[in-house]
């Protein structure tokens, strides 16, 4: 899903790059970890991935992230330690693109409650916003600011959600409509890998047991201490 658009809301074309590069991040680390059996087709992932870097000249990217990619994608003439260097830089600039201007989740029960139900009444959501989680809550009022900003787009009418889960610890939201409104459902889960369920704060899959959840440190704490607890965080109206 790395499609840009000129007359998108320039940041859903510059989280579209900021995902791109988080990928490719993934890719290089998931290489260099790979076994001899991996190592061949784990390559050519990376080649790829970094042959599909943006280029798109036409589309306005801001000068940070675009330069990150031009230097992703020759990582591979670097050493080791300068290309470790580059992917944690890359990481934390990608994910502050990708998550800026998020509001804080609801800090109180009637607070999701409230924000819920406005989300509720947005066409394109309906009774799905139900299932959202507190701390996600914030990553579908971006949704529908952006979804807002374009005034040349299909009407509301038009795009619908067909489902929307949280499965291994990220959101899946499979939806009808226009090219921008399935961009914008794309980048939401890639947002929900890095926010946390509960409280919305950078978070990381946690796994116990075999179950996946994306938490931040105090919330990973919280689930192994009580983990009833943090479920009726992330769910519960109380
Ligand atoms: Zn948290």
């Amino acid at each position: 899903m790395w499609n840009f658009d000129p007359s998108w809301p320039a940041s859903a074309n510059e989280m579209t790059l900021a995902a791109q590069l988080l990928a490719c991040t993934s890719y290089i680390r998931s290489l260099w970890s790979a076994s001899d059996e991996e190592h061949q087709w784990r390559r050519d992932e990376v080649e790829d991935a970094l042959a599909q870097l943006a280029r798109q000249e036409e589309v306005a990217l801001p000068p940070t992230l675009r330069d990150l990619a031009r230097r992703l994608a020759n990582i591979q003439q670097l050493p080791r330690g300068a290309a470790e260097a580059l992917l944690l830089r890359i990481e934390e600039e990608a994910k502050r693109a990708l998550l800026a201007d998020l509001a804080e989740a609801p800090s109180t029960a009637k607070e999701y409650v409230d924000r819920r139900a406005s989300l509720e009444e947005l066409p394109w959501l309906g009774s799905h916003a139900r299932g959202i989680p507190r701390g996600w809550v914030p990553l579908f009022e971006k949704t529908a600011q952006l979804l807002q900003k374009d005034s040349r787009g299909a009407p509301d009418e038009a795009r619908q959600t067909e489902d929307l889960k949280e499965k291994y610890g990220t959101l899946r939201w499979d939806v009808l409509g226009d090219p921008l409104f399935y961009q914008l459902a794309f980048l939401a889960e890639e947002m929900s890998e890095h926010c946390c369920l509960a409280c919305g704060q950078r978070g990381r899959v946690d796994d116990a047991h075999g179950i996946l959840l994306t938490l931040c440190d105090e919330h990973a704490r919280l689930r192994a201490e009580a983990p009833r607890q943090l479920s009726d965080l992330m769910y519960e109206e109380k």
